[in-house]
């Protein structure tokens, strides 16, 4: 086999078979095809694409390019959540503690933060000495014990994917559906859960920005995980202001928190709802989405949700009493207020723009490399659709760093536009893919 004739055949706008797919990504992830042909390959599956049966197959080849975690000593079904990435997402601090106390096994691989959007590692290490780097045998016995474990994505997990997205992200071949999709699900089939829950965001904070793109990619992504023999389920929801208020990582901690005892803002309770149902009925403790709420409000209700939050962080050696006093989370020195420049309703707080702001005040990455203050960021006061009047607070800005702020309020003049036109309301849930 020749990845010569691999790349024609692409090119011309023919199906790569199994074999032919294999060949390509194990030749590639051992470094034994350069660059510039794998660069050409991908370049033409940007413009023919690819069909459902090559699509899995890339899944399939990427995944098993690397460990594939054995979880069959975990009891019951395990259920995977995964969200494609945002501002203020902290869906998965709350959820999977009200998912594993409805009895629902959680054993999930997390990623850490980039550019404008949070990791949900980040966010747990707020509470002091909490960590993911635990031993397969570790994770599957917290699992059973807990009912929770978080790990870090291992270096071992998918690696055709990393170095194949690394050559995307610098050939102009990052947004084609199929390569997306296979390249998410080959981390989720890797990382060894039953059933797959993802959220698939859409806004002006989310990597797919036009609706009909994240519907598109969750129907790829459902249908490769059903290929695979995994249950998968797929929620479209709105990304195009920052999920609750808080956006930095202990604040985020904090807003989990005060969901958890049932105190959470409105859009992100909805959230936690609708994913934790569709959790619950993957993982078999709920027959229906009725029943699955039923439970998930009792878990919070009475207060187990919460307890699960704080054993796991002990499980993993975090400061477990700060679940419960949450002033033991990183603080930051300063909050200083940002306020509307006139009266009106607030017609959009641009996501992208919120979460440059975090990133600058400290609270994200720039790169992989560099350290992030955990006690940063904005909580929003007012959120789309809010009538406010000159002067009224919008955010408050947690800052270590003074000069800093200035410069956030310069974003913030920007990203709140206010008109005197009431905005339409845009739903938070937008479709579901089964
Ligand atoms: N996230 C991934 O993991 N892969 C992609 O191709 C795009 C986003």
């Amino acid at each position: 086999m020749r990845m010569y004739d691999i790349i024609k055949k692409k090119r011309d706008g023919g199906a790569l078979d199994r074999e032919e797919i294999y060949y390509f990504v194990h030749k590639y992830s051992t470094g034994q095809i350069p660059d510039y042909q794998v660069s050409a390959l991908m370049m033409a599956i940007y413009f023919k694409g690819m069909n459902e049966e090559e699509t899995l197959n890339l899944t399939m080849a990427m995944a098993e390019s690397g460990e594939m975690l054995d979880l069959s000593e975990i009891h019951g079904i395990k259920v995977d959540k995964h969200s494609t990435g945002g501002v203020g997402d902290k869906t998965s601090l709350a959820l999977v503690p009200m998912a594993a106390a409805c009895g629902v096994p959680i054993a999930k691989m997390s990623g850490r933060g980039l550019g404008h959007t949070g990791g949900t590692i980040d966010k747990l290490e707020s509470f002091s000495g909490f960590h993911t780097e635990i031993p397969t045998d570790r994770f599957i016995e917290n699992v059973n014990k807990i009912g929770i474990a978080i790990m870090g994505q291992s270096a071992n997990l998918a690696p055709a994917d990393k170095k194949l997205y690394a050559l995307r992200d610098v050939t102009a071949t990052v947004d084609n559906m199929s390569l997306i999709a296979s390249s998410i699900m080959s981390k989720k089939l890797a990382a060894g859960a039953d059933a797959i829950v993802l959220d698939v965001k859409t806004g002006s904070g989310a990597f797919m920005k036009r609706e009909e793109d994240a519907f598109a990619l969750a129907e790829e992504m459902v249908k490769i995980g059903k290929n695979a023999g995994r249950k998968t389920i797929a929620i479209i929801s709105d990304m195009d202001q920052p999920l609750g208020y808080a956006v930095g990582n202990a604040l985020e901690v904090k807003e989990a928190i005060s969901a958890l005892q049932g105190e959470g803002p409105d859009d992100f309770w909805e959230l936690c709802i609708k994913l934790g149902s569709y959790m619950l009925i993957a993982g078999g403790v709920a027959e229906n989405e009725k029943a699955a709420e039923r439970k998930l409000n009792q878990v919070i209700k009475d207060k187990s949700a919460l307890k699960k939050l704080a054993e796991f962080v002990a499980a993993q050696g975090g400061d477990a009493e700060a679940v419960y006093e949450t002033k033991r989370l990183p603080q930051a020195s300063y909050t200083e207020t940002f306020t509307a420049a006139r009266d009106g309703y607030i017609h959009q707080i641009n996501c992208e723009e919120i979460g440059h702001c975090c990133l600058l005040l400290g609270g994200g990455r720039e790169t992989k490399e560099s350290e992030i203050d955990l006690s940063v960021g904005l909580v929003l006061a007012k959120k789309t659709g809010a009538l406010v009047k000159k002067g009224d607070i919008l955010a408050h800005i947690h800052t270590n760093d003074r000069e800093k702020s200035k410069e956030v309020m310069a974003i913030l003049q920007g990203a709140f536009v206010i008109s005197h036109k009431k905005p339409p309301i845009r739903p938070l849930i937008r479709g579901i893919i089964k």
